[in-house]
C-alpha cells in the first residue's frame, strides 16, 4: 500500500453555499470553505451516473474511508494559531519585513509581547478573509402585491472567483490510485456544482488538479526542529479541524498523548509540553440519508501541539510519519483530523 495524492483546485464560478444548514431566523450562512463531504457527496453522485465506475471503484473511493477528501480552503490558507504578527507584518508597502513570532519556540516566560521592529503589541494572526455575498429571495402574492408570508429568506453565500485548495491522499494500490486519477482529471474537464442551491445556479465551479508540492520528509523535518539535542521535541499542527473524543466519549478540547498514539502507539512515550487551540462546532449533511449528521465539537485547524518523547530520532520519524499519514480522530475521510507534523510554517518563524 502506497500513499498517493492529488492537490485539488476550486474555482468558483457562481456564488457557493456550504454546510450552515442550521439557519439563524431566515438567514443561512455558507461556511468559509468547502468541506471534504461536500466535494465527496457530489463527485459520488456524479460516479453514480458513469458507467465506467463500476461497484468495486465505487465503494473504495466513496465507501470505505481509504480516500481522505479534504477541506478546500481560500487559497489552501491554514495560519498556525501559536504564531503571532504586529499588525504591519505582511504590508507590502513597507521595505523591510517585519517578524513573525512563533510562541511554541519559547518558553510562556520569554514570550515576546510587541515586535521587535516597531514595538506595536503582537497578535493572532489572522486566517484569511473569505469574501461573501447575500442574496435575498421572496415570493410576492399575487393577491396583495406583497412578499408571501415566511416566504423572505436571505443565504450569506461565497463570492464567486475565489480559489480554494486542498490535498487528497488515499492508501489504497496502484491500480485503484491510477483508476480514481484518471477518473478525477475527466470529471475536472466538466465538474459538477458543489453545495446548497445547485438548482438555483449556485456552486458551480472549474476543478484542477496538480501534483501537490514536494514534500519534506518527517524525518528531515524533525532534524530541523531539534538540531544537535539529545531530546526529541515535535509538533503537531491541525490542518482540519480533528473530532477527538476520549474512552467516555466526551469532545476533546486539546490534543494529549493519549490521542496521538490512538493513531501511532510508539508515541505512547510522549510528553505534552504546550498548546495553542480553538475548538468549533461541526456538523454536516448525510446525503445518502437525507438526514443532518450529529453535531459535534472539533478542535479547529491551525491549532499546534509541542509534546516531546523519550523515542530515539529515526524511531519517533517513523511513528510520525504514520501519524501524519492517518490522521486523528473521527471522519478522516470526510478532511477532518489532517496534521502537520513538525509544519514548515513552524521552522519559517524560527528565532534565529
Ligand atoms: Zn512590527
Amino acid at each position: 500500500m502506497t500513499v498517493n495524492a492529488l492537490e485539488i483546485q476550486v474555482k468558483l464560478l457562481s456564488p457557493g453555499l456550504f454546510g450552515g444548514r442550521a439557519a439563524d431566523g431566515n438567514i443561512r450562512k455558507s461556511l468559509p470553505y468547502i468541506p471534504g463531504a461536500v466535494l465527496r457527496g457530489a463527485l459520488a453522485w456524479y460516479a453514480r451516473s458513469c458507467t465506467e465506475v463500476d461497484d468495486m471503484m465505487f465503494g473504495t473511493w466513496f465507501l470505505n474511508e481509504k480516500i481522505r477528501w479534504p477541506e478546500l480552503h481560500l487559497d489552501g490558507d491554514n495560519s498556525l494559531k501559536s504564531v503571532r504578527v504586529c499588525k504591519y507584518f505582511g504590508d507590502p508597502d513597507l521595505p523591510d519585513g517585519h517578524p513573525c513570532v512563533d510562541d511554541i519556540w519559547f518558553e510562556p516566560a520569554d514570550r515576546p509581547q510587541v515586535c521587535g521592529k516597531c514595538g506595536e503589541p503582537l497578535r493572532r494572526s489572522a486566517i484569511k478573509r473569505v469574501a461573501t455575498c447575500q442574496i435575498t429571495r421572496t415570493a410576492i402574492d399575487p393577491v396583495t402585491r406583497t412578499a408571501r408570508d415566511g416566504s423572505l429568506h436571505s443565504i450569506v453565500a461565497l463570492a464567486e472567483g475565489q480559489i480554494f485548495k486542498g490535498t487528497l491522499t488515499a492508501d489504497i494500490s496502484v491500480e485503484e490510485w491510477l483508476a480514481l486519477d484518471a477518473w478525477l482529471r475527466n470529471v475536472a474537464k466538466s465538474p459538477p456544482a458543489l453545495g446548497g442551491g445547485r438548482s438555483a445556479g449556485l456552486g458551480a465551479i472549474t476543478m484542477s488538479l496538480a501534483a501537490p508540492a514536494e514534500r519534506i520528509s518527517v524525518a528531515d523535518r524533525l532534524r530541523q526542529w531539534n538540531g544537535g539535542t539529545n531530546s526529541v521535541r515535535f509538533a503537531v499542527s491541525l490542518t482540519s479541524p480533528a473530532i477527538i473524543r476520549d474512552t467516555f466519549w466526551r469532545y476533546q478540547r486539546t490534543l494529549d498523548c493519549a490521542a496521538v498514539a490512538v493513531s501511532s502507539p510508539r508515541l505512547e512515550a510522549s510528553r505534552f509540553v504546550a498548546g495553542w487551540s480553538d475548538v468549533i462546532h461541526v456538523g454536516g449533511w448525510n446525503e445518502a440519508a437525507g438526514l443532518p449528521k450529529e453535531n459535534a465539537l472539533a478542535i479547529d485547524r491551525g491549532s499546534a501541539f509541542l509534546f516531546e518523547t523519550s523515542l530515539a530520532m529515526s524511531d519517533a520519524a517513523d511513528a510520525l510519519e504514520s501519524l501524519e499519514r492517518c490522521g486523528i480522530g473521527e471522519r478522516c475521510a470526510e478532511g477532518f483530523g489532517n496534521v502537520s507534523v513538525c509544519d514548515i510554517q513552524h521552522l519559517q518563524c524560527r528565532p534565529l
